[in-house]
């Protein structure tokens, strides 16, 4: 369940509409709905709060937590190119 204002946000909305990419108890992930690339997902904290650095530790690490399925979710689906990235070892 997500936490909103009498007023439905447009994130909580969406997340109403089901088709969740990865969850877990303080955030969730979905597609975008006006997608940049394909397979764009947001991920957005289950309580609603717009600035992520107001929220707490907790939500901040369970927001973090599923960007590595939803890298997973997109790679599956998409097999996207990536630029080529800097490593530890290479500077
Ligand atoms: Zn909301």
């Amino acid at each position: 369940m997500v936490t909103c204002h009498p007023v439905p946000c447009i994130f909580c909305s969406r997340l109403a509409d089901g088709n969740i990419v990865a969850e877990n108890g303080l955030a969730v992930a979905f597609e975008d709905a006006f997608p940049l690339n394909p397979g764009h997902c947001l991920v957005v904290p289950r309580r609603d709060e717009p600035d992520f650095l107001a929220l707490a530790p907790e939500e901040q690490a369970a927001v973090w937590a599923l960007v590595e399925q939803v890298r997973r979710y997109i790679d599956a689906g998409w097999r996207p190119r990536r630029p080529p990235t800097l490593s530890s070892r290479s500077v």
